[in-house]
């Protein structure tokens, strides 16, 4: 028996790694086949403090590991497949390996939502691609898109004009939700073109993408637009699949927790907490998370300090 299971290995879940394992709770931290979480496919993260030339997401994820590994973290490389949340021993499977503990951090984050176009799937790492880091090197000198008008969808697109020649960005509304900075640089890339107040309604191409079929949803005028490559940023869902029907989840899956000041990681279920992206539809940054992360390690601590 443990006394600590940290599920998910962000910014969130390393930071309560941190904190746990510098408590003597010796955490064993499930990380995943992903572990990193959404950072691990971002680009330069210029706006964590302490970093004033900017960092990428995996040196920063890496940090953080080595971090909590120094201070006796344990680490398993492995998703988790099943929980029982309720009661004093909480149980956690891998495969058919049962892990307890006295305490569960979920930080299983979000992931990328994807557009449900037709031949979407199909072409998926095939020209479709949800991560801009990862993929953007194969289409150096092409023309692609970027679908979506949040801060990512800026990020990326600025991020993609290092290799392609041309970058439309496509968003479904005139009026761009990415912070004004974001769209300022866009603005002033030449490289950029953006196609608003328009949808994508499908993928062209039979082995890989030749274009996208496009809606413009003020005049309903539609367009066959030639390009390679489509990069689809239309924000994230929370990965809470697991907790379904034992964890209190809000209507677009986030996990509810307290507004308790003394502990607002704890979720409907004693000594079960949750941080980061997972319970924030909100901020949703590295920053917020890691702190939700210490929280959630703290409120964790004085849970355990009750129970002994
Ligand atoms: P957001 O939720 O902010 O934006 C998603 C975008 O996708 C919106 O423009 C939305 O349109 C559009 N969209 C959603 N669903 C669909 C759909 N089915 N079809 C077409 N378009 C769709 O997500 P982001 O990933 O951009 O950002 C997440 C958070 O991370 C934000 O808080 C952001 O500020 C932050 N961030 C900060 C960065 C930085 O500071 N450097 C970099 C990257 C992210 P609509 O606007 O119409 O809803």
């Amino acid at each position: 028996m443990r006394k600590i299971i940290v599920i998910g290995a962000g910014p969130a879940g390393l930071t309560a790694a941190i904190y746990a394992a510098r408590g003597n709770l010796s955490p064993l931290v499930i990380e995943g086949y992903q572990p990193g979480g959404q950072l691990m496919i971002t680009t330069e993260i210029e706006n964590y403090p302490g970093f004033k030339e900017g960092i990428t997401g995996p040196d920063l994820m890496a940090q953080f590991r080595a971090q909590a590994e120094r201070f006796g973290a344990e680490f398993l490389t492995a998703d988790v497949n099943k929980v029982e949340l309720a009661g004093d021993t909480k149980k956690v499977w891998v495969g058919d390996d049962l892990y307890e503990a006295q305490a569960i951090i979920i930080s299983t984050g979000a992931s990328a939502n994807l557009l449900g176009v037709p031949n979407e799937s199909r072409l998926m790492g095939r020209g479709v691609s949800a991560c801009a880091t990862c993929d953007g090197f194969f289409f150096r000198g092409k023309t692609i898109c970027v679908v979506g008008g949040g801060d990512t969808a800026m990020e990326e697109a600025n991020f993609l004009t290092r290799f392609a020649n041309k970058v439309y960005i496509i968003h479904r509304r005139q009026g761009l939700r990415a912070s004004k900075i974001m769209v300022d640089r866009v603005r002033q890339n030449p490289k950029i073109e953006l196609i608003l107040d328009t949808v994508v309604v499908d993928i062209l191409g039979t082995e890989l993408v030749e274009g996208v079929k496009l809606k413009n949803v003020q005049t309903n005028e539609m367009q066959d637009l030639p390009l390679e490559g489509v990069f689809v940023s239309i924000g994230h869902t929370p990965n809470t699949k697991l907790f379904v029907g034992q964890l209190d989840i809000d209507d677009k899956g986030y996990i509810l927790t307290k507004t308790d000041k003394s502990q607002v990681t704890a979720t409907n279920i004693a000594g079960v907490f949750a941080c980061g992206d997972v319970q924030d539809s909100h901020y949703r940054q590295a920053i917020t998370a890691s702190g939700s992360g210490c929280a959630a390690a703290l409120d964790a601590q004085h849970y355990l300090e009750k129970m002994a």
